[in-house]
């Protein structure tokens, strides 16, 4: 897993070793762990959101990934599910979350303006929304899906067949490249 940070990767061997600890477990232990210890080094990659040593992040500054795609995940912790699957050769977009007013998120609390801004500098043709599959990733979906097809750029979301009311994390490999590839229009 070259695509995460160093200090990730240890913590990550480190608890992997532990009983009890599936591979699932130790990467959310492990990503809130190593934010706490390496604040100093870990940042926000600018650009899509993702965490980063390096400004911008590595797939970011990746001259092999297709440009023209970009998957909008919800957790810079959903990308590490979409590489595992590694047939996804686009870039990404964290949000930062989904439009929630029960718990106060509203779309501007969102990073959907950098995703605008995103559009009128990179050659995106399509955007893939991989959010969850409950009623507020429905919400943001369809929301976002209005707001930036006004940019003129083709919409997308990942196929059900996904754990329902669950995130990525949840989804096996196989199950989310079918998700990418059973992609529909929205
Ligand atoms: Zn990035």
């Amino acid at each position: 897993m070259a695509l995460l940070p160093e200090p990730i990767n240890e913590l990550l061997a480190a608890l992997n070793k532990l009983p009890g600890i599936g591979p699932r477990s130790a990467e959310r232990l492990a990503l809130a762990q190593a934010i706490v210890q390496a604040r100093e080094r870990i940042r926000s990659c600018p650009v899509c959101g993702a965490l980063t040593e390096q400004t911008p992040c590595a797939i970011c500054a990746d001259p092999r990934r297709d440009e023209s795609l970009v998957c909008v995940v919800e957790r810079p912790v959903d990308i590490l599910s979409i590489e595992k699957a590694a047939s996804f050769r686009g870039k990404f977009h964290v949000l930062g979350g989904r439009i929630s007013p029960l718990n106060g998120v509203e779309p501007e609390d969102l990073r959907i303006a950098e995703l605008e801004t995103r559009l009128g500098c990179e050659p995106i043709k399509e955007i893939i929304l991989a959010l969850a599959t409950d009623v507020e990733g429905d919400a943001t979906s369809f929301y976002l899906a209005k707001r930036l097809a006004a940019k003129g750029v083709k919409v997308t979301r990942i196929a059900h067949g996904l754990p329902a009311g669950s995130g990525l994390e949840f989804a096996d490999e196989l199950t989310l490249s079918r998700a990418l590839e059973g992609r529909r229009e929205l």
